[in-house]
């Protein structure tokens, strides 16, 4: 790996090479100092204001091309003053995000409108798509689109982010999932810097939150967002969010952040039908350059109906054997390469760990504070609704589920879980948040 110096000297050398003037190049190029490579974006550091607005004015475009060819991959750019973050250290945060913030990762992907093939289930979510990417925040704001998994959702959301990005270079583009989200307001709170995290989020033009329904039973999270939310729709800013159901499916949102959610335009995808599923396996064989025949297509596509995914992976591992092979891949491969796609896909076990952790980042405690003798309001709350999880979702013995919590015994967990179910019983809010945990937990 290399380091952000060496990439960023790398980027230097392509921008010397470049047309720029020699005096250019050393007065608003080389002042530029390196920080870190966050959240898709190279970040550097300019001694003051002016030469950060000046350099941004204009050079960001050379910049921005400059870090494409460096590292194959789009990457985004923030520049901080430092005499900003001298005098007003919420300052910092509150700069333009050029370029994409996408993950890296999903950049390499092509996840481009092109390259999606569009089909009974899913031409709805398709075409509000495009119309948002065309004029973001004038048509539908939010966009909400939902279906199950691996049917696209991503891919959508991606294109759009290309898409706008390519129209207008210049916009400031916000891609992320909701469980970062949750992960960057835990921390802020943390560390007391929900100011900054605020002016990152509401300085943006468009912002795009996959998987919204991970905010569910995410109290501090959601009224962040919410204000987020509203800070952007009001000041014209284009909104999208993704979810595996809709809003009125996510058991635990506040009932005002689903109303934001259904006020722009609901989009759902549905699994695609056999023709769909066929020109998908066709279009990713293409992109990988592999011959398919269509008897093979066709037999994919009937053992593989509910997940685009899957049928994307036998054509990846059909390519690999091609490759090794360099034989068409037939019927024989086909069936073996679902088998394989089919084992791989079994659900990962669901191991108390597991259980432990979802209900601890629930709660905003860590899982070791459950195993821990702490006893403070919260940390015993979260330990009693852990022990409840552990005992709906896996039927372990008492006895083994007080051990897995930090060795208890068995009538302490009794307790816990009793304490629980009363509370249920009392209060529907809990009642939800509970159950959107064990969900949140059996379907991941
Ligand atoms: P989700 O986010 O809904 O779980 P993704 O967007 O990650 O699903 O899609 C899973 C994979 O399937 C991706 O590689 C994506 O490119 C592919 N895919 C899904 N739908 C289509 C489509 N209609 N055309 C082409 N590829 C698709
Ligand atoms: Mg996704």
């Amino acid at each position: 790996m290399d380091t952000v110096n060496q990439i960023w000297d790398r980027v230097l050398e392509t921008i010397r090479n470049s047309d720029i003037s020699e005096i250019a190049y050393s007065v608003y190029i080389k002042c530029m100092e390196p920080r870190d490579i966050e959240d898709g974006e190279m970040v550097v550091t300019v001694k003051n204001d002016w030469l950060k607005n000046t350099i941004l004015e204009l050079y960001s475009e050379k910049l921005l091309e400059a870090l494409k060819q460096t590292l194959g991959i789009p990457l985004g750019l923030r520049i901080l003053s430092l005499e900003a973050a001298a005098d007003d250290p919420g300052a910092t945060a509150a700069l333009p995000i050029l370029g994409n913030g996408f993950p890296t990762a999903l950049a390499d992907e092509d996840y481009s409108f092109d390259n999606f093939v569009v089909g009974k289930g899913n031409n709805f979510a398709y075409a509000a798509s495009q119309a948002v990417a065309d004029k973001p925040a004038t048509v539908y704001n939010p966009l909400f689109i939902y279906g199950g998994s691996g049917l696209g959702k991503t891919h959508l959301l991606c294109a759009i982010c290309k898409e706008i990005q390519k129209k207008n270079p210049r916009a400031r583009i916000l891609y992320t999932k909701s469980e970062t989200m949750t992960n960057e307001v835990i921390e802020a709170i943390h560390d007391g810097t929900t100011p900054e995290l605020r002016a990152k989020y509401r300085q943006v033009d468009v912002l795009l939150v996959d998987d919204i329904q991970f905010i569910g039973g995410k109290a501090s999270t959601q009224e962040e967002f919410f204000h987020t939310f509203d800070h952007l729709h009001s000041n014209g800013k284009q909104i999208v969010l993704t979810s595996d159901r809709p809003p009125r499916e996510i058991a635990t949102l506040e009932e005002r952040l689903q109303q934001r959610f259904v006020m722009g335009l609901m989009a759902d995808i549905q699994p695609p039908d056999l023709e769909t599923r066929v020109a998908i396996i066709k279009r990713k064989a293409k992109m990988l350059d592999l011959p398919i025949e269509n008897d093979v297509a066709m037999y994919i596509a009937n053992q593989l109906k509910s997940n685009v995914r899957q049928l994307e992976g036998v054509v990846k591992r059909l390519k690999a054997q091609y490759l090794l092979g360099n034989e068409q891949p037939n019927l024989m491969a086909a069936q073996s390469a679902i088998r394989d796609i089919r084992n791989d896909n079994q659900p990962v076990p669901i191991t108390v760990e597991r259980i432990i952790t979802e209900v601890a980042r629930t709660m905003n405690v860590t899982p070791d504070d459950i195993r821990s003798k702490n006893q403070s309001a919260s940390v015993s709350r979260a330990r009693q609704m852990a022990a409840y999880a552990v005992r709906s979702i896996t039927n372990l013995p008492m006895k083994d589920i007080g051990e897995e919590l930090g060795h208890r015994d068995h009538t302490t967990m009794v307790y816990a879980i009793q304490k629980v179910e009363k509370q249920m019983e009392k209060d529907p809010n809990f009642k939800n948040m509970m159950n959107d945990i064990i969900k949140n937990i059996s379907e991941n």
